[in-house]
């Protein structure tokens, strides 16, 4: 018999198909072959670790180490992408903010744009609207300074761009509204 055979035959044992007959013919070669004595050794060891019960039942002792570093593994790349959102939101934040700049030097002409399309000129009351309010804000909290500190400039300087970071944020709110009412539509 050659290696071919007594491989298909250790194939046979293994799934229990195997004769009686071909067990004794099987024991003849692997007596002499050592390469197939190997095989059989090692697919016996398989046969053998699949059969005792206790392996399957009783989890491995590093069975709670292993499953620590896959939920360490799985943390670490769920950290790496709330890293990346923050970097995205940063990102939207810088260009809002650089826009806003563009949009408060040329204010007028970009309301009188917004005017003329019809979805967004409902937000131009919102907008006047937060502008009273942000200036209002903007008095009140001037009054406060003025009344505790006399006057401050540096103060005054630093709510004028509070209200233009207000109009930013109404500028980038409106757009998302504009874009999911265009998604909707
Ligand atoms: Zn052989």
């Amino acid at each position: 018999m050659n290696c071919n055979k007594a491989d298909l035959l250790i194939m046979k044992y293994m799934d229990g198909l195997i004769s009686d007959e071909e067990i004794i013919k099987l024991k003849e070669h692997i007596s002499v072959c050592d390469k197939c004595k190997e095989d059989f050794m090692v697919y016996n060891k398989i046969l053998d670790e699949f059969s005792d019960n206790s392996n399957i039942i009783n989890a491995p002792s590093d069975f709670e180490e292993q499953v620590m570093a896959k939920i360490d593994f799985v943390y670490s790349g769920n950290t790496e992408r709330s890293i990346n959102i923050l970097c995205f939101i940063w990102g939207l934040f810088s260009v809002f903010a650089g826009l806003g700049t563009i949009l408060i030097i040329n204010k007028e002409k970009i309301i009188e744009f917004i005017s003329n399309v019809p979805n967004l000129s409902g937000y131009l009351e919102l907008i006047s609207k937060a502008e009273i309010y942000a200036e209002e804000f903007k008095n009140s909290f001037i009054s406060v300074v003025e009344t505790t500190f006399n006057t401050c400039t540096h103060y005054i300087d630093s709510l004028k761009y509070v209200s233009l970071i207000i109009f930013v944020i109404l500028i980038a709110a409106q757009y998302l509204i504009y874009k999911k009412g265009k998604v909707e539509v």
